[in-house]
C-alpha cells in the first residue's frame, strides 16, 4: 500500500480510481479501508466475464465508495459461446440500474484473428447501444485497435466515453479528445516516457486517473491507493499542482459517472 498523500486527506479534493477490477482481490474490506485512508473517495470496478458480472452485482451495495461497471472484456469474450454472451448480456441489461457505466468493453486485436475481430466488433456495438439506450457512460478497452474503436464509437454517436489506458499515441488520444471523450491514465505514467509525453498533451479537462489494479507496475501489485502517485506524476509532467489535477480530474469523474 502506498501512503503519502497528506495533502489529499483534508477532503477538499476528489481523488477517484476510475478503472479497476475488484473481483481480482481478496480482502475487499481491508482494501476499501486502505484506499479510503489514502484519500480515494470512489473506485469504479469493471466486470470482465460472466463470473465477474455476478461478483460485481454482489459488490453493488457493499460500500458507497465502490461503484460498479458491467460489461464483457473483448479478450474474455473470445472464450465464450454466443449463448454465454447472450446470457450475460441479459443479466447486464436487467441490472443496468445498479451500474454507473457499461464496461469493460471494446476491442483487443492483439491476439485475435480476422473472424474474432468481427465477433468483437459485433459485441462492442451491442454494448454501445445498450449504454446509449440507458444513458450510461462507456468504459472502453482498446488495444491494437485504437482507431477501429474510435471509428465505431463515432459511427454510433457514442457520448460519455472513457477511453481507459488510452495513452499510447498522441494521434489517437488527440482524436478521442476531439470527440469529447475522457482518457484515463494509470501507473504506467510513473515509468514510461512515451506515456508521459502523450499525457502532457491531453487537456486536463479530458483526463481521469486510474490504476487498472490489480495490474502490477514495476513488479508490485497496484491498488486504488496508488491514485495519489498517479496524480502527483501528472502534476509534475504538466507543471501544475497536484491539487489542481485532483480538482479537475475529480470534476471530470463526477461529470462522467454522476457522482
Ligand atoms: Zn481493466
Amino acid at each position: 500500500m502506498y501512503e503519502r498523500c497528506g495533502i489529499f486527506l483534508n477532503g477538499v479534493y476528489l481523488l477517484a480510481d476510475s478503472h479497476c477490477h475488484f473481483d481480482s482481490f481478496k480482502g475487499r474490506k481491508e482494501l476499501i479501508e486502505a484506499y479510503s485512508n489514502a484519500g480515494v473517495k470512489f473506485v469504479v470496478s469493471n466486470a470482465t466475464n460472466p463470473d465477474s458480472v455476478k461478483a460485481h452485482l454482489g459488490f453493488a451495495d457493499e460500500h458507497p465508495s465502490l461503484l460498479i461497471a458491467l460489461g464483457l472484456h473483448p479478450v474474455d469474450i473470445l472464450s465464450l459461446s454466443s449463448e454465454e454472451i447472450d446470457s450475460s448480456f441479459s443479466i447486464i441489461k436487467d441490472n443496468i440500474g445498479k451500474a454507473v457505466a457499461v464496461g469493460e468493453v471494446g476491442l483487443d486485436f492483439k491476439y485475435a484473428d480476422e473472424s474474432q475481430r468481427v465477433f468483437q466488433e459485433d459485441v462492442f456495438r451491442r454494448f454501445i447501444n445498450l449504454a446509449t439506450e440507458n444513458k450510461k457512460p462507456l468504459v472502453v478497452h482498446a488495444r491494437y485497435a485504437e482507431t477501429q474503436c474510435l471509428n465505431i464509437l463515432e459511427e454510433l454517436s457514442a457520448k460519455n466515453v472513457q477511453m481507459h489506458w488510452f495513452t499510447n499515441s498522441k494521434k489517437t488520444s488527440k482524436r478521442a479528445v476531439e470527440l469529447g471523450y475522457f482518457i484515463s491514465c494509470g501507473p504506467i505514467i510513473l515509468s514510461d516516457l512515451q506515456t508521459q509525453s502523450v499525457v502532457k498533451e491531453i487537456p486536463l479537462e479530458n483526463l481521469l486517473l486510474e490504476t487498472d489494479c490489480p495490474v502490477p507496475f514495476l513488479g508490485v501489485q497496484s491498488d486504488p491507493s496508488w491514485i495519489s502517485r498517479v496524480c502527483e506524476k501528472v502534476a509534475e509532467i504538466k507543471c501544475i499542482s497536484p491539487e489542481k489535477v485532483s480538482l479537475v480530474t475529480g470534476k471530470n469523474f463526477s461529470k462522467l459517472f454522476h457522482k
